[in-house]
């Protein structure tokens, strides 16, 4: 059987040949599925019904499984999605109040190696890769269950997606072709896997780079993420120069804020030096709790306090708004739940 989920115009045509229909029968199948997002093919009503029944003789739309949906106060939707091999990963739609925008957050790894220390995903261990049609399905499930079309996608779920590269391009090349989602609302973020930002850069994407720094110097970036004793900051810096020169794009730096280790007025000034000559905003996220550590959330007063600091320096600062926390839906909160 032939899953249509995650197939091009090309590879439908390859079907619509051999049941020897036209071209504009693949056009108007990959329309249902990207644009429209349905789940069976009975729902694509401007077949003919003949067409339709051989068409279900070759295909289904997909077979990936819903395992759990969770629908937080803020509006917030979380699912835990099951693959066909019993794999399972989390992904999580956003909305925003006063804003059109609908943001997919996608997983692109089960589990993963880089095992940041306060991240519940890190915990599990890395399990597999992604397929690109199992990053692609994860949007394509979003829009099925809700009838509504996804604008932005973000790859900050489960995984370390530079690990996963050959995957995440060609899903974001869908994104974009196939589901007419501009390169500028996909947005990769990483714990800064060097030589893979060097190969991005050189991709020249019109899409955001996110890197999670969560540090302002090698000392204390050693001691909450283990990646830095392979690729450290100033190797990092190195690459992130290298990505502004050569795609013009600004890089958006992420800062996780836990109490009493990275967020004194003495981190924020630090942190203000190492981004001096880097072109960036900085999105500020309170740590959100999780249950393997005893980190803790700073206050309000001192994230803003902190912000401030940084928004003396010139840069543009904002503080990640904590969706879904009461279904355990924010940053570093996915651990895809073992089925
Ligand atoms: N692996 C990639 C993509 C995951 S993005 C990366 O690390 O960038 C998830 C974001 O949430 C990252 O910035 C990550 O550092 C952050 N995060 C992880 N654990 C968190 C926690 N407990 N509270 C808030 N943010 C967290
Ligand atoms: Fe992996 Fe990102 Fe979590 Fe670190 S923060 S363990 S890189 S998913």
């Amino acid at each position: 059987m032939e899953i249509l989920s995650g197939l091009n115009q090309t590879e439908i045509e390859k079907i619509t040949d051999e049941l020897k229909a036209s071209k504009f029968r693949a056009r108007q199948i990959h329309n249902w599925i990207y644009l429209k997002s349905v789940s069976s093919i009975d729902e694509m009503t401007d077949l003919s019904v003949k067409f339709r029944e051989e068409l279900k003789q070759v295909a289904v739309v997909t077979d990936i499984k819903i395992k759990t949906k969770q629908v937080s106060s803020d509006g917030t939707i979380k699912y835990l999605l099951e693959f066909s091999d019993g794999e399972c990963v989390e992904t999580v739609l956003m909305r925003f109040d006063n804003r059109a925008n609908l943001t997919a957050c996608v997983s692109s790894q089960v589990g993963c190696a880089v095992n940041c220390s306060f991240c519940a995903t890190g915990k599990r261990g890395f399990i597999r890769n992604l397929s690109y049609k199992e990053i692609i399905e994860q949007v394509l499930t979003i829009q099925r269950d809700t009838g509504l079309k996804v604008t932005n996608v973000v790859f900050m779920g489960q995984g370390e997606p530079l690990l996963n590269l050959d995957n995440v391009l060609k899903a974001m090349e869908i994104f974009n072709e196939d589901f007419q989602i501009g390169a500028r609302r996909l947005t990769v973020s990483t714990s800064g896997i060097i030589p893979q930002i060097n190969k991005l850069a050189d991709f020249n994407m019109q899409s955001t780079l996110a890197i999670s720094l969560h540090a302002p110097n090698h000392n204390i970036r050693r001691q909450i993420m283990k990646i830095e004793d392979k690729y450290n900051m100033e190797e990092l810096k190195k690459a992130l120069k290298n990505y502004v020169n050569k795609t013009g794009r600004r890089i958006t730096i992420e800062y996780l804020l836990i109490k009493d280790v990275n967020d004194s007025v003495e981190n924020a000034k630090e942190l203000a030096y190492y981004l001096n000559d880097i072109k960036c905003n900085i999105n500020l996220i309170p740590y959100n709790p999780t249950e393997q550590n005893d980190y803790k959330r700073p206050s309000n007063n001192s994230v803003m306090k902190f912000k401030y600091l940084l928004e003396h320096s010139g840069k543009k600062v904002t503080v990640r708004l904590e969706r879904g926390a009461d279904i355990d839906a924010a940053c570093g909160q996915l651990k895809g739940k073992v089925c």
